[in-house]
């Protein structure tokens, strides 16, 4: 059984199977799982973002809450001044004692708040750096995939061109059944292990007949194609 050309075919539509599927699967899988990194770097700047803001809010809140009872304070202070009135005086004081308690709840406050805005600054700082990076790290991938894509593309091209000039030398029906096979099968043509009389496509043990027909065909030239009976691939 002569097989030689096909064999030669086959090899080169591995070469095309392996491209074609770099180009279509592992390249954009690639910029995809970057492009997910950096998405999720920015979700956290997000939330990072979010968590910062309420910190500052909560702060803000009690600052003005602090300013508030700082101004009735003051305020208390000038209407004590001159003041000749027992009634007044102990009404202003109490204010300003009112106003000193309530100031000092908001500075306490204050405080917690300030405390809490510290670690929220800071992880929305290390959010923003790993963001930076990330960015930095999917542009290089990018550009990476974008100039291996142009290179398996122009090595597709001529390992097409290739594939084109081996068809011709393919007796007919080998090619056709072949280019069937191809379509359900890969490898189409695979080693027949002639010890134990198993085909290493499908691993199934053959009956006898075909141990015989495969001895047959190494001897004889012209043989026809053997194929496993249980997958279909030729067997060599
Ligand atoms: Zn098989």
């Amino acid at each position: 059984m002569d097989i030689q050309a096909l064999l030669a075919l086959q090899e080169e539509d591995g070469r095309l199977r392996d491209l074609q599927r770099e180009l279509k699967v592992l390249l954009p899988g690639r910029r995809d799982e970057a492009e997910k990194r950096l998405d999720e770097a920015k979700q956290r700047v997000k939330a990072a973002e979010a968590e910062h803001l309420q910190a500052v809010k909560e702060f803000e809140h009690f600052n003005r809450q602090y300013q508030r009872d700082r101004d009735r304070m003051a305020r208390a202070e000038r209407n004590a001044v001159g003041q000749t009135g027992a009634r007044a005086l102990a009404a202003a004081d109490q204010e300003h004692r009112d106003a000193a308690a309530s100031a000092a709840a908001a500075e306490a406050g204050m405080a917690e708040a300030g405390k809490a805005r510290t670690p929220t600054e800071r992880k929305l700082d290390e959010a923003r750096q790993v963001e930076a990076e990330e960015e930095l790290a999917v542009k290089e991938i990018r550009e990476a995939v974008a100039a291996r894509k142009a290179a398996v593309e122009a090595e597709l091209e001529k390992v097409k061109a290739k594939r084109e000039s081996l068809v011709d030398a393919v007796p007919p029906a080998q090619l056709r059944y072949y280019e069937r096979l191809k379509l359900t099968r890969w490898p189409c043509a695979v080693e027949y292990n002639r010890a134990e009389g198993v085909c290493t496509g499908c691993n199934l043990v053959q009956p006898p007949s075909v141990t015989q027909a495969v001895l047959h065909a190494d001897k004889t030239p012209n043989a026809p194609l053997v194929t496993c009976p249980a997958c279909g691939r030729i067997l060599i």
